[in-house]
């Protein structure tokens, strides 16, 4: 089967929903090296701290952090990509590590370990989207990584999502997220998993779970279907406003900010 056929990630989508020219320039590889990696940094090593611990689950979780941890700004450090905000900032960020790895640990033993599971599950679905301007249907692949997946005991699906935020209303920014994992999950096994949801340790509401209806996953299908579409025109203009242009990775190549010397 031919190469060309897009991925798009749920990533790549919410991106290009941003700014179509930085999608393009990101998939380019054309990201300006560097990138500060230090708000990723809790949510890297309790990812990695869990995935771990989920191959293996005996003993504390918690005692894994430090190793973790240091792993993690160790190789941020080799690459000159984290940047700490203050002096206490590491020390803060470690903290919440441990914090969130304390209180997830009851959440997965409840939740997890009685079924089967699989964490860091990545997947390459392949769906068939209509192109409209050829009427030709094509082969589009959705890729992306499960936090985890759990098979209960009814053999049903559940896609668990893990934020490491303290905002209680950051959920709200994931329902695309997790739209877009139930679709995948209905690609995979030909049925719709019973539930997706979040596992955030750090907030009031630790574990927050989502139903979906057809209108909401029929809503993500034509988002997905509209960034197809846009991609086989090769339609990738910049955005029209400025907002978040001078933290953009990806400026320096972009056609709004290319100057002429001469001309
Ligand atoms: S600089 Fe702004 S307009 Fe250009 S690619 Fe980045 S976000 Fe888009």
């Amino acid at each position: 089967m031919s190469e060309n056929r897009l991925k798009i990630s749920w990533s790549s989508l919410s991106r290009w929903e941003l700014c179509r020219q930085k999608n393009f320039l990101v998939k380019q590889g054309l990201s300006a090296p560097g990138k500060d990696v230090r708000n990723f940094l809790a949510g890297n090593v309790v990812d990695s701290v869990q995935k771990t611990w989920l191959d293996n689950p005996v003993g504390n979780m918690i005692d894994l952090v430090d190793e973790h941890f240091e792993k993690a700004i160790a190789k941020s450090q080799e690459k000159g990509t984290i940047k700490w905000r203050n002096k206490n900032d590491k020390k803060k960020i470690h903290t919440n590590c441990v914090n969130a790895t304390a209180s997830l640990q009851p959440i997965l033993e409840a939740r997890v370990l009685p079924y089967d599971y699989e964490p860091g599950k990545w997947f390459n679905q392949v769906v068939k989207i209509k192109d409209q301007n050829t009427g030709e249907i094509k082969e589009v692949i959705l890729n992306g990584e499960f936090d985890l997946l759990v098979r209960e005991d009814d053999d049903q699906f559940v896609v668990w999502d893990l934020k490491t935020t303290a905002d209680n209303d950051y959920w709200k920014k994931t329902v695309g997220q997790l739209t877009f994992y139930d679709l995948v999950v209905y690609s995979m096994f030909n049925q719709f998993p019973k539930k997706t949801g979040l596992i955030q340790p750090l907030c009031d509401e630790q574990v927050k779970e989502f139903f979906f209806t057809d209108r909401e996953r029929a809503e993500i299908w034509s988002r997905i279907s509209a960034y197809a579409h846009a991609e086989w025109v090769g339609d990738h203009p910049p955005k029209k406003d400025n907002v978040g242009c001078s933290f953009c990775e990806v400026q320096h190549s972009c056609a709004k900010f290319k100057r002429k010397l001469f001309s």
